[in-house]
């Protein structure tokens, strides 16, 4: 399949250089590597320069309210399971508005993939910190260097009960491309943090070129989980790949068998009658 096919033929206005660009490519072609029908897909947007996703995709989109992205995609989810959805959130948006979500979709395993453009700043709103900002680093907000300790996404992740947690470099395309069709393949939660440097309010293209390594090529065991808290807690050096990934039963599975338990298992109508004599 042709990725043009998820092209909706606007020109993204994004600025030059701008790590969404990569994140696009790479959605489209990991979606058209894997033949998916675009009338199956569902991308759900947050507020922030990410959001313009749902203009540039061209299957069925919903660009919701700040922060509440998995909440969205969770109804959507649920009320269509076969769908594909999507959501797409950036570090403000998903770790600070709706930082409240995120440990709950994790643990909820409900099938839903979640694509954070983590760029450690607030790029819609011109330069100011979020929860992912690195100590030092001087924003509009933070004139005199941010001096609160950044979050760690993929240690919260690993925390909630996520059962596919990777991280991505949008300077690695090919490598997106691949996560991105490993997390759609994925039965369950999929994150993934994107690593995406905002060209013109913090653009960390050097820094992290210089600190990127894949977990590929170390013979990381994804089912590890005490390597994968090892791996997540690295500052010198920033792996890139899958950290995580286990099967574990869904929501939707849960949710649609309460909803249509089987025959031994449902209740008798009450009887009116016996209710009304207790009056
Ligand atoms: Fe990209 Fe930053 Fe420009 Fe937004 S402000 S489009 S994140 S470079």
């Amino acid at each position: 399949m042709d990725p043009s096919i998820f092209d909706t033929g606007k020109r993204p206005v994004w600025c030059p250089g701008c790590g969404n660009y990569s994140i696009l490519l790479a959605l489209r072609k990991a979606l058209a590597e894997l033949e998916i029908n675009p009338e199956r897909v569902m991308i759900v947007t947050g507020i922030g320069c990410h959001g313009r996703m749902s203009e540039y995709m061209k299957t069925n989109t919903f660009h919701t309210i700040h922060g509440r992205v998995l909440p969205l995609a969770t109804g959507i989810k649920l009320a269509n399971p076969d769908l594909l959805v999507i959501g797409h959130s950036g570090d403000g948006d998903a770790y600070a508005i709706g930082m409240g979500h995120f440990p709950h979709a994790a643990r909820r395993n409900i099938d839903i993939k979640l694509i954070v453009h983590d760029n450690m700043i607030f790029g819609l709103t011109t330069g100011q910190v979020t929860p992912t900002t690195p100590i030092g680093v001087k924003t509009r907000s933070t004139p005199f260097g941010n001096f609160e300790q950044p979050l760690n996404p993929i240690l919260l992740a690993l925390a909630s009960g996520a059962t596919f947690v990777a991280r991505g470099f949008s300077g690695e395309v090919e490598h997106l491309k691949e996560l991105f069709k490993e997390a759609i393949k994925h039965r369950g939660f999929a994150f993934i943090d994107v690593l995406q440097p905002c060209v013109t309010f913090y653009n960390t293209y050097t820094i992290l070129r210089q600190k990127v390594y894949k977990l590929e090529d170390t013979g990381h065991d994804p089912t590890d989980f005490e390597r994968a808290v090892k791996l997540a807690s690295e500052t010198e050096r920033i792996p890139i790949g899958i950290f995580y990934r286990i099967n574990r039963p869904i929501l939707e599975d849960a949710f649609l068998h309460a909803m249509n338990p089987p025959p031994a298992l449902r209740q008798k109508p009450a009887d009116i009658r016996k209710i009304l004599e207790r009056f």
